[in-house]
């Protein structure tokens, strides 16, 4: 998607130039220069290479505070998250936090790299190759390592959801092959490093047999719950979308439907976003409770 085409998908041009996004935005608070205002302006105005050269682009949290109170609805995370896109096709690259050690792991798991990251979870408590659940860990094993001289103590967490799992009689699965959720590479606009991460992660989910994925990591719980599920939707209506990834995502989408539901079906996961959405087997243990989803047409 294009510059325009964002313009047309989030309706921009809808904008009132009222300046509530940038009067409620936290990076404006404390970097005047940056405004959510001024960017949707420039958009209007085919100020489009100007913009992406813009260091700002990449100063945005996409925290969504802009869009809960745009009057008009804006989604302006999504129209920024595209505007990223745009620019890391161009080569404009962003100043990565911690040296883009993080993003480095993510291209390195992107790759197939063997990684050797259950010690902490065998030491906690018992897990598991296969059965009804898994275990997204997410990022946490890097943490631990990579902020350790500032204090940081991320597995704690970890351990403790294997601990109150276990006094649940429930044994987790946590793999060796798990990769990051791809949030970062998604907003760092890193489409296709995201959707090999998404890929590589739902086929693992599925080989696992888990009927229910649990997160203790909010980034990823929402990546999995509304990212990947939109990107599945993209990913459909494209002509390009080969069936291999097609089944995996499929996974996903099934998933989402199964946000609401109260009963396991024998049925097992949904054909595809077409079929009716019926209860299924597939279970978030996170929360029942159905959530808008903001629109992302991409
Ligand atoms: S809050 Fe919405 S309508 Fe107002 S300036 Fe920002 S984008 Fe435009
Ligand atoms: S999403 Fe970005 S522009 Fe909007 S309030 Fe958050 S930091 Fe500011």
């Amino acid at each position: 998607m294009n510059i325009e085409e964002a313009v047309k998908a989030y309706q921009t041009y809808a904008c009132l130039d009222c300046g509530v996004c940038t009067g409620s935005c936290p990076i404006s608070r404390v970097m005047p220069s940056f405004s959510p205002r001024i960017i949707v302006e420039k958009a209007l105005l085919e100020l489009g290479d100007e913009l992406l050269q813009d260091r700002e682009l990449w100063s945005c949290l996409t925290c969504s505070r802009c869009f809960e109170r745009c009057p008009t609805k804006i989604n302006f995370p999504e129209f920024m998250r595209v505007l990223r896109e745009q620019a890391t096709q161009r080569g404009i690259a962003p100043v990565l936090s911690h040296h883009g050690m993080l993003q480095s792991v993510m291209e390195f798991q992107a790759m197939g790299i063997r990684q050797k990251r259950t010690d902490w979870a065998r030491e906690a408590g018992s897990i598991a190759e296969t059965g009804d659940t898994f275990f997204f860990v997410g990022c946490m094993p890097y943490f631990d390592v990579i902020f350790r001289d500032m204090g940081v103590d991320s597995l704690t967490t970890s351990r403790n959801v294997i601990k109150i799992l276990n006094a649940g009689g429930i044994t987790p699965v946590v793999s060796n092959e798990e990769c990051c959720c791809g949030h970062d590479m998604l907003w760092n606009g890193r489409y296709d490093m995201f959707k090999k991460l998404a890929e590589k992660n739902m086929a693992l989910i599925r080989q696992s047999g888990a009927r229910r994925v649990v997160f203790s990591c909010p980034e990823g719980y929402t990546t999995f719950k509304h990212q990947i599920p939109a990107a599945w939707d993209a990913w459909l209506t494209s002509t390009t979308a080969p069936g291999r990834s097609s089944r995996v995502f499929r996974t996903a989408a099934s998933w989402r439907w199964s946000a609401t539901a109260r009963t396991p079906s024998a049925a097992g996961p949904a054909a595809g976003p077409t079929a009716p959405r019926a209860p299924s087997r597939y279970r978030w243990n996170v929360s029942r409770r159905p959530r808008p989803r903001a629109p992302t047409p991409w």
